[in-house]
This record gives C-alpha cells, structure tokens and sequence, in this order.
C-alpha cells in the first residue's frame, strides 16, 4: 500500500537522487542560469529528509506538506518556493487519506501543475520545468507504478523538449537565444523526482 511511511520512504530515496545528480544539475544551471539549482536542490532535501527522520506525519499528505514547508522555508531561488507549491498542492489534492490511490496520484499531480503554473506563469515551451510536469500531469495508469511510470516516462520527454527553446521565464530568459541547446535545470530535476518516486512505486 501508499501509506505515510511507503510515501516518506519515496521521498528520501528521492532526495538520494538529487544528491547523485548535484553536480549534472549544476551544470545545467551554469549553462543557462546562476550554477545553483543543483545545490539548492540537494540541501533543500537534505533539509527534508532530516525532518522526516525527527517526525514522520501519519498520512502521505501529511508528509508532502512537510516536504513543501521544509522547502519553501529552506529553498532560495525560484525553484525552491515553486517546488514547495507543487508538494503543497499535492498535499492538499491528496487530503487526510491513509494510503493514496492512483486516482489520487493524479489529482496530486494536476495539482502540483496547477500550483506550479499559478505562482511561476510559464506556460508549455516556455522552457521550466512546466515543460515536464505538464506532460506528467496528464498520465495515465491502472495502479500507481503504471501511472508514475508513465509520468516519469512523460517528463524526461518533456525535459528533452527543453533542449532547443528559447526561454520566456526564469533566469534562462535574459540569455535570449544563446539557451538554445541546453536543457533547462528544474524541468530535469522534474524528471529525476518523478522517475525516482516511480522506481519507488514499482
Ligand atoms: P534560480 O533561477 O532563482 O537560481 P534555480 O536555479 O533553483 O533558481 O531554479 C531554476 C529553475 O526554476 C529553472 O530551470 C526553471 O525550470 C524554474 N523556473 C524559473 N522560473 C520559473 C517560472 N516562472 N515558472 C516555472 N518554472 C520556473
Ligand atoms: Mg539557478
Ligand atoms: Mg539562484
């Protein structure tokens, strides 16, 4: 079952793969913005998983809320209060229930988009990590795995969509067209969370 425990033990693994991909991150960042998206990801998490070791909340939406405060109190830059949205409207589109449902998943899923969309206003092809959790939102699957695998399948296609844009929000937007031929930092990191809670699911 997706009970709390299954569901912070997804978001710790998570937080390893962050750390794992710092320094690819980073690089991408440097590319096309300030060099820090890597580092801000990977203490922001690390921040995370330290406060789920000292408490766990009793049910997965407990949990993603404690993801989105950690994250938005801890995370500078644009990404950390537009990931911190995202976990905060999944929490809130997943409710008190003990364990989650794929029809839930979804609905966190749209909500997390949702929540992205309304605090950053890029839309698809702006070249943010919409360009991956959009795509994500709108999977499909007949149990959680099936679902977060195809949504993890979705982003990293949505990721290498980036590639040859030219971007309309964020940092990457003052370069014009020399983004051209980078892909951007957070749609990656979109893509790294969801394949990473899908091997979780699995
Ligand atoms: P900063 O740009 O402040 O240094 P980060 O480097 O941590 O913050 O995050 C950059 C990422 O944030 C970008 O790669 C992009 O995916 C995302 N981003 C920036 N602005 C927006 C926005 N308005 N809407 C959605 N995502 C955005
Ligand atoms: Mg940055
Ligand atoms: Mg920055």
């Amino acid at each position: 079952g997706c009970d709390a425990r299954s569901v912070a033990a997804a978001v710790v693994a998570a937080a390893g793969v962050v750390g794992e991909h710092r320094d690819e991150l980073v690089r991408l960042d440097q590319a096309i913005g300030d060099a820090d998206h890597g580092e801000n990801l990977r203490r922001g998490f690390g921040f995370v998983v330290s406060a789920l070791a000292e408490s766990t909340p009793d049910t997965p939406g407990g949990v993603l809320k404690l993801v989105a405060s950690v994250l938005i109190s801890k995370v500078g830059g644009a990404a950390g209060p537009l990931f911190g949205t995202a976990f905060l409207r999944a929490a809130g589109a997943v409710g008190a229930v003990e364990e989650l449902t794929p029809e839930l998943v979804s609905a966190a899923l749209g909500a997390a988009l949702g929540g992205v969309v309304a605090r950053g206003k890029a839309a698809v092809g702006d070249k943010t990590m919409v360009d991956a959790l959009a795509p994500a939102a709108s999977a499909r699957g007949a149990d959680i795995a099936a679902l977060l695998a195809a949504a993890a399948a979705a982003a990293d296609v949505g990721a290498s969509s980036t590639v040859p844009l030219v971007a309309r929000k964020g940092r990457a937007s003052y370069l014009g067209e020399r983004a051209i031929g980078h892909m951007d930092p957070g749609a990656r990191s979109v893509a790294l969370l969801l394949r990473s809670f899908a091997n979780s699911a699995a």
